[in-house]
């Protein structure tokens, strides 16, 4: 094992878990292995692939990267090739011949072509001695990046049963990971779990007002490093690295709006540093891997926290510090509620709902953003502190919250449980809202009981209540504010409700023109 992985590689250690994987593959296991981006998951079927007599199928879903992949695993003197659609007929002809007369040591291959009937009879009369499935969790419908085609993968495990297969990927919830290996028939199998913790990476929140000029003044400090600024529309991406440009910074746009040749050109200058800014959407970064990305900045809010993960990802790869600042406001929060409304089907808008309810509640929160951020992907982080998060470097100030709370609960059971929040605080505001009068509810004895308080304060409260689980939020299409048996215990007088001090409007309703 460490001659090969000299001779072939040139390392003379393992990183942390790949000998034990490496060991398990050899004796014939299946296994599953989850390893954050960089942390070596190619190894631990390509070391494989060189010890075992046959032929080792990669499947990969980044057709354009598999060209670069087997071309450097050629230059270490392994025999490798790929059949994708990107190839000429007399290409994956000379692949074909080579796979039956055994020449090939590591196949690549996109999963619709690896489950099309030619290759499956090709690969059939191959001597297969490994399936590697690379970015597994785009198997799992709960995953972020679902891919029907990996769907048929499951076939695997029945047409090969003796066939060992590993899995890898870099995010799966606990949930995806459940679903990736049912669907590929290796429940039970040896599972590996390396730490996401990403420790040189900083986590901030900040409010998404004036967003322009705190990302301005934040580039002046950080003049001349590299990093990524994410948005949500190519039309953001555009305006956006076009007045950085106008102010003086070397900055380029990346989104799938662009030709090809110019997103080329445009990565290209940003991996050779020759620009330092990329602003671009999520189409950015699968597969890139630039060192020395120093920050990465989320101009808009993402859609679940997995993406969120995958994008801060590509900040530190050298180990040095980067500083990864997201603008939230709920006003983006509702938008890509929005979207997510128009969707077909209705598991998929249940799916997306909950996954962005998560994000949001990263953002609101008050907790170590770290935790928060490796509990989703079930592991627990040991201290209280990290020491490289917003929450943990200046936390905020908590104050006795009870009697404003107490006037919230009241307002919701005088209502019979049956309206939203924004109706709630319409209410307690003493607003004079259309619906306030058709349903009377001037006349409530909580209306305007809250009028020293601005509205968007008595947001917080409420958003804040429903974190800790003081109001539950039922329904998905009317979402109604219901009490919960903390919230009788307040009434009670049993249980008290510390509240963070937020500044009435830090996270704002509503988007500036600026934004
Ligand atoms: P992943 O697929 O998990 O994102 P890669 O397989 O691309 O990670 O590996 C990330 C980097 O780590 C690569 O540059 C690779 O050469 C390097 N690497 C992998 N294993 C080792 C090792 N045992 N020793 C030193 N470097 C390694
Ligand atoms: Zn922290």
């Amino acid at each position: 094992m460490y001659q090969t992985l000299q001779k072939y590689f040139g390392y003379s250690e393992f990183r942390p878990l790949q000998k034990e994987i490496v060991q398990d593959v050899l004796d014939g296991k299946d296994t599953f292995v989850l390893m954050p981006t960089g942390g070596g998951k190619s190894l631990c079927y390509q070391l494989p692939a060189l010890l075992l007599d046959g032929l080792t199928v990669v499947v990969s879903p980044l057709i354009s990267l598999m060209k670069d992949q087997v071309d450097s695993l050629k230059a270490n003197g392994i025999n490798a090739a790929f059949l994708n659609s990107t190839q000429s007929y007399t290409e994956s002809r000379r692949v074909c011949d080579d796979i039956v007369s055994n020449d090939i040591r590591i196949l690549y291959v996109a999963p619709e072509r690896l489950t099309m009937s030619s290759t499956l009879a090709l690969i059939a009369k191959a001597n297969i001695s490994l399936f590697a499935i690379d970015e597994s969790h785009c198997i799992s419908e709960w995953g972020h990046d679902f891919r029907p085609e990996y769907r048929k993968l499951s076939m695997l495990k029945q047409k090969f049963p003796k066939v060992p297969i590993i899995a890898l990927t870099a995010t799966a919830t606990p949930k995806v990971r459940e679903d990736t290996l049912s669907q590929l028939g290796l429940k039970g199998c040896k599972t590996y779990v390396a730490s996401f913790n990403r420790h040189n990476l900083l986590y901030e929140i900040r409010p998404k007002k004036e967003t322009y000029d705190q990302v301005l003044q934040y580039l002046r400090k950080n003049r001349g490093r590299s990093g990524i600024i994410y948005c949500q529309s190519r039309k953001n991406v555009d305006t956006i690295a076009a007045k950085l440009r106008r102010d003086g910074f070397n900055a380029l746009p990346y989104h799938a709006g662009l030709s090809d040749t110019q997103r080329e050109i445009n990565q290209e200058a940003f991996i050779k540093d020759d620009a330092d800014i990329i602003v671009a959407t999520i189409a950015f970064g699968m597969g890139i891997d630039k060192p020395n990305v120093r920050f990465v900045i989320h101009y808009d809010l993402p859609k679940n926290l997995e993406g969120y993960y995958q994008e801060t990802g590509r900040g530190g790869r050298d180990g040095l510090e980067c500083e990864c600042i997201l603008f939230f406001s709920h006003g983006d929060r509702y938008r890509i509620e929005y979207f997510i409304k128009q969707k077909g089907k209705k598991e998929e808008r249940d799916i997306a709902l909950k996954q962005l309810q998560d994000m949001v509640n990263y953002c609101v929160g008050t907790t170590c953003r770290r935790k928060t951020l490796l509990r989703y992907f079930g592991e627990e982080l040991e201290t209280d502190n990290c020491g490289g998060c917003d929450a943990c470097l200046r936390p905020k100030e908590k104050v006795d919250g009870t009697d404003k709370a107490k006037l919230l609960i009241n307002c919701v059971d005088e209502l019979g449980e049956r309206y939203g929040m924004n109706h709630v605080i319409d209410v307690v505001c003493g607003a004079n809202t259309k619906k306030i009068k058709e349903k009377k509810h001037e006349k409530l004895e909580t209306y305007n009981s809250g009028c020293r308080l601005h509205r968007s304060e008595w947001l917080d409260i409420a958003r804040e209540m429903v974190q800790q689980g003081i109001f539950s939020v039922e329904g998905s299409r009317y979402p109604l504010l219901k009490l919960t048996r903390a919230s009788r215990e307040v009434m009670q007088g049993s249980r008290t409700v510390t509240l963070t001090r937020t500044a009435a409007l830090e996270f704002p309703d509503t988007q500036g023109p600026e934004d």
